[in-house]
């Protein structure tokens, strides 16, 4: 309540973004076509409809990569620091709106609204930033040791296809980078989640994003992520999602010697080593694995114990599993949300049922809650193969499993005993050999007891093997963007210019 006036300050702002129903956003505005099929939105927590996008169709599709073609010549010639100075304005409009962007976001994904603050606004915003001030840093026209010029262009326009957990962040990661570039942005959201890149593109609009900068195109994968990835006019993908669909666009991409990064899934491990404080490496464990009810890429699946430890381990973990409380996402009191879709939740409960069925000790869950929203009980297993199925895919659900480990050799070939790589965990209390651990595990991040993202999201995180290809954060993923130009006899101009100075790229366009 403000004092004078007796009004909520927490009330939406008088220039409440309002995503209309049925509608795209294509050439800064926008743009509802009457014949396009439409695609309802369900909140997983209610089952109800809260709203109905467009299954965008190929002819749609097209004219969004069309509009973003347009629209590059006039965003790659701009200086970096002016693009820059745009990422740093959209992160004002998602601060000045990260209420009711979180919100959305919870209803379309049902992740705790905390959760959501923080991954689908705080990190975010922080990602804008950091990315325009490396953007503003960057050797963008420098000299190598030859004396030739070395000029980083833009790549072209890019494809951008992201999944539904995490989807602000997931977003932002490519278009911070993309437009830092100099790249136009197509972005086709999940199908699950299309509302907030909606959102978030009407953003842009206001933070003052050219018009065909950042276009998105909702509908499924089926219609549109393949209408737009058959059509020639984008010159990068960037995907973010399963393994399936990644190696059918890396494919098509290859097909046509296009660039593609793709962020796929992770089975990753926590190796807690004998000196580590057991009950705070397995609770850290459980709750670092159930952000968002366990849909996370990155999340530490895989409990790796010392043997005799193993039954103490199943037991602190199946104890912080049971102390979850499942309700309403909105509520600040509920830790665990309902998982996606109904689809998501058959999904987990078939790993769970084969697991069981092959011997597998299901500690606590491992079961839905009945009544409405798509709620899945916490998740510890243990006593498995190494070659169970529970081990070696990603489950994308609130589960746990829980293994022991004959020491640090056996636990090093454990963690790498996977065709994914995306992150891992190193427990120990020795930091020198936490340190050597972490140097022999074969993931594109190592995590040492326990630490999170860190407040300046710029350290690179993407997956080696089947993780995929690719960093995303910070100055690597700006590169990932870049085509790399030398300039062999380039004439000496600016005798006083300084090797890393960023381009005068000639006029700005849009001054
Ligand atoms: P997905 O099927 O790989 O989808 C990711 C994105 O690609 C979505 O926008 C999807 O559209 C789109 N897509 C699907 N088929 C396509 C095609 N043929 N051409 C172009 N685009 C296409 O992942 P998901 O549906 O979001 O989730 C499925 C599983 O993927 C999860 O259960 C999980 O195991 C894994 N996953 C991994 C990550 C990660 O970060 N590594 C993230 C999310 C999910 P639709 O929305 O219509 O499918
Ligand atoms: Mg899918």
């Amino acid at each position: 309540m403000s004092p004078e006036t007796g009004v909520s300050t927490t009330a939406a702002p008088v220039d409440a973004v309002v995503v209309p129903d049925r509608s795209v956003f294509i050439g800064g505005g926008w743009v509802s076509p009457d014949d396009e099929a439409p695609l309802d939105v369900v909140d997983p927590a209610t089952e109800r409809i809260i709203g109905t996008v467009l299954d965008a169709s190929a002819d749609l599709a097209h004219r969004a990569l069309l509009d973003a073609r347009e629209a590059w010549p006039a965003w790659a010639a701009l200086p970096p620091s002016r693009r820059a100075g745009l990422l740093d304005a959209l992160a004002a409009e998602l601060e000045r709106h990260g209420d009711a962007l979180a919100e959305l976001a919870t209803h379309e994904i049902g992740m705790p609204i905390r959760e959501s603050r923080a991954v689908q606004v705080d990190l975010p915003v922080k990602v804008l930033r950091s990315t325009a001030a490396i953007a503003r840093q960057l050797a963008w026209d420098s000299r190598d040791a030859s004396g030739s010029s070395v000029v980083r262009e833009p790549v072209g326009v890019v494809l951008a296809i992201t999944p539904w957990n995490f989807p602000v962040h997931q977003i932002v990661a490519k278009l911070a980078p993309a437009l830092a570039a100099g790249c136009t942005v197509v972005l086709k959201p999940a199908e699950l989640t299309p509302l907030n890149a909606l959102f978030l593109a009407e953003l842009g609009r206001r933070a003052g994003l050219p018009a065909g900068v950042f276009d998105v195109v909702t509908g499924t994968g089926a219609t549109t992520g393949e209408a737009l990835l058959q059509d020639e006019t984008w010159d990068m993908v960037s995907f973010t999602g399963s393994l399936a669909v990644g190696r059918h666009i890396g494919a098509v991409a290859g097909s046509r010697i296009k660039r593609a990064t793709l962020e796929l899934g992770g089975k990753s491990p926590a190796v807690v080593l004998d000196d580590a404080d057991l009950d705070l490496a397995v609770r850290t464990t459980v709750r670092n694995c159930f952000t968002n009810a366990g849909q996370k890429c990155n999340a530490p699946t895989r409990l790796l114990v010392p043997a005799d430890r193993l039954h103490d381990a199943v037991r602190i973990a199946a104890e912080s599993a049971d102390a979850y409380v499942l309700g309403d996402p909105l509520d600040p009191g509920t830790t665990m949300g309902p998982v996606v879709s109904a689809e998501q939740r058959a999904k987990v409960l078939r790993f769970v049922d084969t697991a069981r069925a092959a011997g597998a000790t299901v500690a606590t869950g491992g079961t839905a809650v009945d009544g409405t929203g798509f709620f899945l009980r916490p998740t510890i297993v243990t006593d498995l193969a190494e070659d169970a199925e529970i081990v070696r895919e990603e489950v994308f659900g609130p589960v746990l499993v829980v293994q022991g480990h004959a020491g640090e050799d056996d636990a090093v070939r454990m963690a790498n005993d996977t065709p994914y790589g995306l992150s891992s965990e190193v427990w120990s209390a020795d930091e020198a050999r936490a340190a050597a651990i972490a140097r022999r595990i074969r993931a594109g991040q190592v995590r040492v007891n326990g630490v999170r993202t860190p407040a300046l999201p710029v350290s690179p995180f993407g997956g080696y093997g089947q993780s995929g290809l690719g960093r995303e954060m910070g100055p690597f993923a700006i590169e990932e963007y870049l085509e790399v130009k030398a300039v062999l006899g380039d004439p000496v101009l600016d005798p006083t210019a300084t090797t890393a100075a960023p381009a005068a790229a000639g006029q700005d366009p849009l001054a």
